[in-house]
């Protein structure tokens, strides 16, 4: 069995079967028999039979709610966007993946958008609903398959997700595994056509490895280590609050938390001072607990490797302006450090945890080519005014937010740059790589 800890204490909150390795091939041979029953639906069906799974969703947002923050730790008001979001948000998407493939008419021919076949849908536990459901829906409404394996530290939410959405789906169409990495692996190589995955850079490398041999089609969602830049003239409360929001959102266990800040000198002293006026309001408690807004850090690994890099950029040097001490079992305590240097791992590995990282600098070109120097290049962000944009447009991420959060709204892509990602979803473009492009003429 499986068994689903409650992070903040370390209960048992439940568990689920493990599902065999040896089992995956015949999984995969049912989602392909399955896919080709549901492929010959049309569209407007296939939205039509997901859009009666997400009413049925809606229905059940609190109990859901309540089970993700128990597994996962986030506060219930955390959790509750989460899986509001995934219930009334994803009609939307199914209307825009259906439009995304829509055949289109060229000089002599069509461009037609067909389905891949089965996809290993491969999902992290940091948003364990929002981030399996992203690639969930193109991949089911493209008229694909899809064998699911969320993250072992999240596969309550995950299996109560999936068997809402299979009381509308028809059989092996949704398929839900549970296991760890090696089960993942096990999928990787059996024989699926694309493999989407969110999660780690390490895993994603891997992934890309094993997938070689069959030159299978990959979304990969990965990492990051995004920057953010102060500029002189940045509007001080609103960057300062901006930069404690990110750094400590979801307990910093984020892809596009902010990971470090490239300060100004000249205003550096009162973006600092008003940083920790607001960081030190922070809660970190349990997701039940009034006015709590931290949760704990997922597992001890996990919780080890952020207090390691707390420790390393203390022990080089780093002023501590909260924090940075004791860290309360299951949790870290929030913290702020100022002169951050190139030389410690916060500044070049991804810390995901509740850290606000600053450093000052004096010449623009040094800010940017500290923030371009990593292997990452998911979000950025900078604050300020004249030249935000064209400061902004020098930065190597996928997605650069400008006085304010990076990830554009609406149908926008959410994509990495660099090692942050490979192919990406959302918007027509993100939509149309769970299909295969075929041109008929
Ligand atoms: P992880 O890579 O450890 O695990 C993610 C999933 O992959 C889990 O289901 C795990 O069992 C599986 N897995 C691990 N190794 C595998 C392998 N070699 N082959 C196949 N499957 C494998 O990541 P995590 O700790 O669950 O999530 C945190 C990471 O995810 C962070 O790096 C974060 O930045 C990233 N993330 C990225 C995005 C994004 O949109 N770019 C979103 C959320 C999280």
């Amino acid at each position: 069995m499986l068994k689903s800890f409650d992070p903040s204490n370390g209960d048992l909150v439940g568990e689920v079967a493990t599902t065999p390795a040896e089992d995956i091939d015949a999984i995969v041979a049912d989602a392909h028999l399955a896919q080709k029953k549901w492929a010959k639906l049309n569209v407007t069906e296939r939205v039509a039979i997901l859009n009666s799974a997400y009413e049925d969703l809606a229905q059940q947002i609190n109990p859901l709610a309540e089970l993700l923050s128990r597994e996962m730790g986030k506060d219930l008001r955390r959790s509750s966007g989460e899986v509001t979001g995934v219930a009334m948000g994803s009609p939307y998407t199914t209307d825009g993946v259906a439009r995304a493939i829509q055949p289109k008419q060229i000089d002599g021919g069509m461009i037609e958008y067909v389905p891949l076949g089965v996809a290993a849908v491969i999902s992290p536990w940091n948003y364990p609903l929002a981030m399996a459901n992203n690639l969930i829906v193109p991949a089911l409404i493209a008229g694909n398959s899809v064998v699911f394996k969320p993250s072992e530290e999240t596969p309550l939410i995950a299996q109560a997700f999936a068997e809402t959405l299979n009381r509308h789906l028809p059989s092996n169409v949704l398929q839900i595994v549970h296991g760890g990495r090696d089960l993942g692996k096990a999928i990787v190589e059996a024989d699926v056509n694309i493999i989407a995955f969110t999660g780690s850079q390490a895993a994603g490398k891997d992934i890309m490895r094993r997938s070689a041999s069959g030159l299978k089609r990959l979304v990969m969602e990965l990492g990051g280590n995004d920057p953010m830049i102060v500029l002189p003239d940045a509007d001080l409360k609103r960057a300062a609050q901006f930069a404690v929001a990110s750094s400590f959102e979801n307990a910093g266990q984020m892809c596009t938390s902010t990971e470090r800040i490239y300060v100004h000198e000249s205003v550096a002293d009162r973006f600092e001072t008003i940083v920790f006026d607001i960081a030190q309001r922070y809660q970190s408690g349990p997701w039940d607990q009034q006015g709590v807004n931290i949760g704990p850090i997922i597992n001890n690994t996990q919780r080890g490797k952020v207090i390691d890099h707390i420790d390393d950029a203390i022990s080089k040097g780093a002023r501590v302006l909260l924090g940075g001490g004791d860290h309360p079992e299951h949790y870290v305590a929030p913290t702020v450090l100022a002169d951050i240097t190139p030389d410690m791992r916060m500044e070049t590995e991804e810390t995901f945890g509740p850290v606000v990282a600053i450093s000052r600098y004096k010449d623009i070109d040094t800010a940017v080519d500290r923030a371009n120097d990593s292997e990452f290049g998911l979000g950025a962000v900078v604050f300020g005014n004249k030249a935000a944009v064209e400061i902004g447009r020098r930065l190597e991420a996928g997605m650069i937010g400008i006085n304010g959060g990076p990830g554009g709204g609406g149908d926008a892509p959410w994509v990495g740059a660099k090692q942050s990602g490979i192919g990406f979803h959302g918007s027509d473009d993100g939509h149309r790589q769970f299909t295969q492009v075929r041109v008929i003429g």
